[in-house]
């Protein structure tokens, strides 16, 4: 089957049309399916299981760092806004009892091949408290030092430099994420994040200089004062940048959920066809750029792994995103973080102070979280080949299952019908395809496929498609 993925076909029309609310699939199902009887015996378990597996997945460690100096008015994270250190400080002193109980549950030789640190700002944490986190991580599960390890960090650039990056460099980091959403000065004040391209080419010379082998800038569209003019110069300065990945984020402006976003002047964000007329600039500029469009919001280098994996048809879709490494348990650490081993979803409370509490007491912080039955299983893989290949091979799914697709999925089929009648998908009695044509709208084709999305009420609850 040909890649569709790597052309896909911008239409105004059809867009608008489809742009409805609907989960972003960073996991199947989807955190609001995730129950509070969920606790941490049912993660122990999982983890005791999937040690005993013929051949243990390697691991993929998140920590959460909550942390940051200024509210961004978009920002809908899990952060607490402070300017004490001594918080930091107070935290890392809690992430290391929970390394100290989480890692000695998992398998000694299993070796963690990814490390991502995320917020939050990460880089609240100044380079001592950085190299001692790093430790503190070392001492505890077997870090990878082969080459292909993929250890990043997402960087604030208003808080960091060239000698942060070479620290990170010497202690074993060797990815970062750098937040730039918008160049142009009136859309970072009006959002609170003022910054200026020229911390960022500091940063980003000396990552490359000390050996930094993927360099990911996140940028958003549909924020105040922002039109296709002034997004066109933030785009033409971040392919100057050259960015090895670019993540173009659509921003979901729901102030009744996050209250930073309340202190932004409504007035000002663009409305529905400005904002796709932005995502359109977007993808023209960038494809024209020579990046390879991933899917959803991640763009990357022809020459970047994202790009070979998806070539190889290796590309994974995790709670970062878009990802290279194939079948890692992913162990979530610090406040909000989720954990994903084998078929389980294990999440850690959200606030700071019940989380000092648990650990406190002598438990892990985990509040909520889902053991995935067969069915979910089936359809988390199946969704999760749509959302990165866009394609499923119906006869080898259904042998690999055991099941008929055409009747284990009819009501999924039917819903898809109605796709393909838009010429999103190619429907036959081996395959599933999505086109060129719905490749943009791939978050709906695997819609069709979710089981709890249908269920009475539930789509409300998730930001909208473009
Ligand atoms: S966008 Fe990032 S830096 Fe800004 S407040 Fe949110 S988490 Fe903090």
């Amino acid at each position: 089957m040909a890649n569709v993925i790597s052309a896909p076909q911008f239409d105004a029309e059809l867009l608008a049309r489809y742009d409805t609310t609907g989960p972003r699939y960073t996991s199947y199902p989807t955190a609001p399916q995730f129950s509070d009887v969920f606790d941490e015996r049912s993660l122990r378990a999982a983890i005791a299981s999937s040690n005993e597996e013929p051949i243990p997945s390697a691991l993929s460690i998140y920590v959460h760092v909550p942390f940051c100096l200024s509210p961004c008015f978009y920002c809908g994270c899990n952060r607490v806004i402070t300017r004490d250190v001594g918080k930091a400080d107070t935290y890392l002193g809690y992430l290391r009892r929970e390394f100290e109980r989480v890692a000695p549950l998992f398998d000694p030789d299993r070796e963690v091949h990814q490390l991502h640190f995320g917020g939050g700002t990460p880089n609240f944490l100044d380079l001592p408290r950085m190299r001692k986190l790093l430790g503190s991580l070392r001492r505890h599960f077997n870090m990878s030092t082969h080459a292909e390890r993929e250890f990043g960090i997402e960087l604030d650039p208003r808080h960091a430099d060239a000698e942060y990056v070479r620290g990170l460099a010497e202690a074993g980091m060797n990815r970062l994420s750098l937040g730039i959403q918008d160049f142009d000065p009136r859309v970072q004040q009006a959002v609170n994040r003022v910054q200026n391209i020229e911390r960022v080419e500091e940063i980003m010379r000396g990552a490359r200089a000390c050996g930094f082998r993927s360099i990911s800038v996140d940028l958003i569209y549909g924020l105040p004062y922002q039109n296709v003019d002034t997004f066109t110069r933030t785009l033409e300065q971040v392919i100057l940048l050259n960015p090895d990945r670019i993540a173009a984020y659509s921003y979901a402006h729901l102030p009744q959920m996050f209250k930073a976003q309340r202190q932004l002047e409504a007035a000002a964000l663009p409305d529905a066809a400005t904002k796709l007329a932005l995502f359109g600039r977007t993808l023209e500029m960038l494809t024209s750029a020579g990046y390879v469009y991933i899917g959803m919001d991640h763009f990357a280098r022809a020459d970047n792994e994202l790009a070979f994996a998806q070539r190889a048809g290796t590309l994974q879709r995790n709670f970062q995103g878009y990802s290279t490494h194939r079948d890692c348990d992913i162990v979530g650490l610090g406040v909000s973080s989720i954990s994903s081993i084998g078929p389980v979803y294990s999440q850690n409370t959200r606030d700071l102070k019940t989380y000092y509490n648990m650990i406190d007491g002598g438990r892990l912080p985990v509040v909520r979280g889902m053991e995935l039955d067969e069915d979910d299983q089936i359809r988390r893989e199946l969704i999760n080949m749509l959302m990165c290949h866009g394609k499923i091979d119906k006869i080898r799914f259904a042998h690999r299952h055991r099941l008929l697709f055409d009747a284990y999925f009819s009501d999924d089929l039917e819903r898809l019908e109605m796709l393909a009648r838009d010429g999103l998908v190619e429907i036959d009695t081996r395959k599933i395809k999505v086109t060129e044509r719905g490749w943009l709208l791939v978050r709906h084709v695997a819609m069709c496929f979710d089981r709890y999305l249908h269920q009475s009420g539930n789509q409300a609850r998730f930001s909208r498609v473009i």
